[in-house]
């Protein structure tokens, strides 16, 4: 067997510190035993005292430390007298850079509070909300406050707003900052605690010298091993590895990172297979995936402890859990001891100058590797397998990952902070180049959010009450004027479900006959559409579960399309939007739907050019379409969904529309303006000449009409 790994000396760290408590019987004592272990535990009246005295707090502890479930306690328990009286009760606040991680949070301190989530402490996440009149503990996304100041600016409900996660620099974080200044200016009885894993000396000058605090606790070594040679396959690298460990290392649980939710499922299975193969001479595992779109009852089981081996005295059992960047830092997950980084991450970039934004598997930054490095050494000495080499270690990768805010398209953040009436935002966002925000706002101003002066307009406004991109909630606002609201709801639903169809490779074959109950080939949101009525049909209405079976289609993922929906529909009628359904088998149902996809995805438009590629408007990019698409050919002008970069540009999730219509649903002369000489440009001139015709020749005809003699 050829050794996987070369030995590296460096060491992350030093000195242990154990946290694993003795476990009691019961498991609320159980967990009271644990919280008592807890790093932060020893430093909580230091802490109490420094937010007594000061209105902005900066705390800084190592994932595990115990951050996110403790310090929202303290603070409680500190202002409990105050949320007792009887005046409208003031909450505590705090952040998390993504839903899985509020959900996970609250439910674990509510276990500790021996309370039940949505009552004490809940949470809010995009489409969810789970809290109630009694709640004084708010675990939310970060996303979700800045929503909350939209109705309520000054966050009045709030007396302590805890920002966690800050190392994320998420780009509603950065955002936050910003504005909780403003508000802690207004606000002299607000206090803030800002939680990270790593020092931010910026943050400190940012939010005027305001004291940093330490939390002290021991890091246990971490063996750090790279490949030899570099590795193409990681996902294989990173099964084998996993085996290889089982097979040969002490007990201890295993952490491995991949990036996609699919690559994620696939190792899984390989991993559960080539384990099982191993039969009685390895000891049981329990394998569990985490990715940041699972459900919460799911999301649990990365807690739970290893399986005990199968016979006394026999090879121990481990868990295995594979996880996206969830894992890095949002979730801090016991008894580790390795760790598999195949040093990739799939991240969104933004690219200003051509205004695309697109998902991209790239290496990742060194502090992220060094992050996930650690994990290994929280609770015992641990090893961490790097699936690369040292030297690219060294010289491959970028120091720090960039913050969200530069590399996001800043449209859907702008049109919130319009809508908080934000003065100069220029200043405000601080950015290091402009670029970015210019493009926001022409982008709004061409979907008609803004008005000439920069002001937000009547369809802005509603398009802000929406927690959507701003294409998507114009697509959702304007879609009652094709009589299509109902259709476009479920299409938005279903955008925001990834991962639809679950078809393990075995099946391929018959999977493409299952396809064709669902596929239109004039478009792939039509496809989704069908893939939605069949489910409302046969799980909602005929409770039959075996139809997602049969048709390999991810239940979870319709589930909380579903929701999604449902939310969506309370946006509508909050604003007053009429629902209004076009008829399936009338002449319009396929006009109407594309047009009122135009409506709000004019931008992303591509034309067919007569090398084979497809020329966007947005960025002027050849892009070729994405191997799963549904369509039948390839029609000469679609509006996609988005961009995926592999080894090619792809757009993914295209439909059919006519160049007649594109002249007629986008904001005057838009194509000629933005795409480059090219046969698109060509056509659209033609197109546009011809309506110009059309319009007079109507003119001419109506003014005849009037006076026609009776
Ligand atoms: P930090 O925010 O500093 O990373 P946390 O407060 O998230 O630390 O975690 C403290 C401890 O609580 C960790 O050891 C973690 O494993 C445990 N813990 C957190 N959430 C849960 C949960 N939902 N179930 C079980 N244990 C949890
Ligand atoms: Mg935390």
């Amino acid at each position: 067997n050829a050794r996987l790994f070369d030995v590296d000396r460096s060491s992350v760290s030093s000195e242990g510190y154990s946290l694993d408590g003795k476990l009691d019987s019961q498991r609320h004592s159980d967990i009271l035993q644990k919280r008592e272990t807890l790093p932060v535990r020893k430093q909580k009246n230091e802490f109490l005292d420094v937010l007594k005295k000061n209105q902005v707090i900066i705390l800084v502890g190592q994932t595990g430390s115990g951050k996110t479930t403790q310090i929202p306690q303290f603070v409680l328990e500190a202002f409990e007298v105050e949320t007792s009286v009887k005046r409208p009760k003031m909450m505590v606040a705090c952040t998390q850079p993504c839903p899985v991680a509020a959900v996970s949070a609250s439910q674990r301190v509510a276990e500790e509070m021996n309370v039940i989530v949505g009552e004490e402490v809940g949470y809010s996440i995009c489409f969810e909300d789970n809290i109630s009149d009694k709640t004084v503990l708010k675990y939310l996304t970060d996303g979700m406050l800045l929503r909350e100041a939209m109705a309520k600016p000054l966050l009045e409900m709030y007396r302590v707003i805890i920002i966690d996660e800050a190392h994320e620099r998420t780009l509603a974080t950065s955002v936050l900052f910003g504005y909780l200044k403003l508000v802690l200016g207004m606000r002299p009885d607000l206090k803030l605690v800002v939680m990270s894993a790593t020092v931010e000396a910026k943050l400190q000058d940012y939010f005027d010298g305001a004291p940093l605090m330490k939390i002290y606790c021991v890091q246990h070594p971490v063996d750090i091993f790279y490949t030899m040679k570099p590795e193409s396959d990681f996902l294989g690298a990173t099964i084998r590895s996993v085996v290889e460990i089982h097979q040969r290392e002490e007990p201890g649980d295993i952490l491995a990172f991949l990036t996609r939710q699919e690559e994620i499922e696939e190792a899984c299975h390989r991993i559960s297979e080539e384990i099982g193969k191993l039969g009685n001479k390895v000891g049981p595992v329990e394998i569990v995936y985490l990715h940041s779109t699972l459900p919460p009852d799911m999301q649990q089981k990365i807690f739970e402890p290893a399986p005990p081996p199968l016979v006394e005295d026999g090879p121990p059992g481990r868990k295995i859990v594979v996880s996206t960047i969830t894992a890095e830092t949002s979730l801090s997950i016991d008894r580790i001891a390795y760790v598999i980084d195949p040093g990739v991450v799939e991240q969104k970039f933004y690219d200003s100058r051509v205004g695309v934004e697109f998902l991209m598997v790239s290496p990742v930054s060194r502090d992220r590797a060094d992050m996930r490095a650690s994990l290994a050494g929280r609770t015992v000495p641990g090893k961490c397998f790097r699936l690369y080499t040292e030297r690219s270690y060294n010289q491959d990768r970028h120091g720090q990952t960039d913050p969200e805010i530069l590399r996001s398209n800043l449209g859907s953040i702008v049109l919130i902070l319009k809508k908080l009436e934000v003065p100069d935002l220029r200043h405000f966002m601080n950015l290091p180049a402009e670029e970015a925000l210019t493009r926001a706002l022409k982008e709004l101003s061409d979907l008609g959010a803004l008005d000439d002066k920069g002001n937000l307009t009547e369809l802005g406004n509603m398009m802000s009450k929406f927690p959507l991109d701003p294409q998507m909630a114009k697509m959702l606002v304007v879609s009652p004027g094709f009589n299509c609201s109902n259709e476009i709801l479920s299409i938005c639903a279903m955008l925001s479900a990834k991962f639809l169809f679950l078809v393990p490779n075995c099946f391929r074959e018959g999977f493409d006959k299952v396809k064709a109950r669902f596929v239109d080939t004039d478009g792939d949101y039509l496809t989704l559409l069908n893939v939605y009525n069949e489910f409302k049909r046969n799980i909602i209405a005929e409770e039959d579960l075996s139809w997602c079976d049969t048709n390999f289609i991810n239940y979870s993922v319709l589930k909380s399309a579903q929701n999604v929906r449902q939310h969506l529909v309370q946006c509508m009628s909050r604003c007053g939007i009429e629902m209004c359904r076009t008829y399936l088998y009338g002449p319009e149902y396929y006009d109407n739907i594309s047009k009122a996809i135009l409506a709000g995805y004019f931008m992303q438009v591509a034309h067919l050019e007569c090398t084979g590629d497809y020329l966007t408007v947005k960025g002027n990019q050849y892009v070729h379409l994405h191997p799963s698409n549904f369509l039948g050919g390839k029609p000469e002008w679609v509006v996609y969904n988005e961009i995926v970069s592999t080894s090619m540009n792809f757009i993914r999730t295209a439909m059919d529309v006519r160049g007649e219509w594109l002249v007629d649903i986008a904001p005057p002369r838009y194509y000629l303006k933005n795409f480059p000489n090219s046969e698109a440009k060509q056509i659209l001139e033609l197109l546009e000449k011809w309506k110009e015709e059309q319009r007079k020749w109507e003119r001419e005809e109506s003014k005849n009409k009037r006076y026609v003699p009776r």
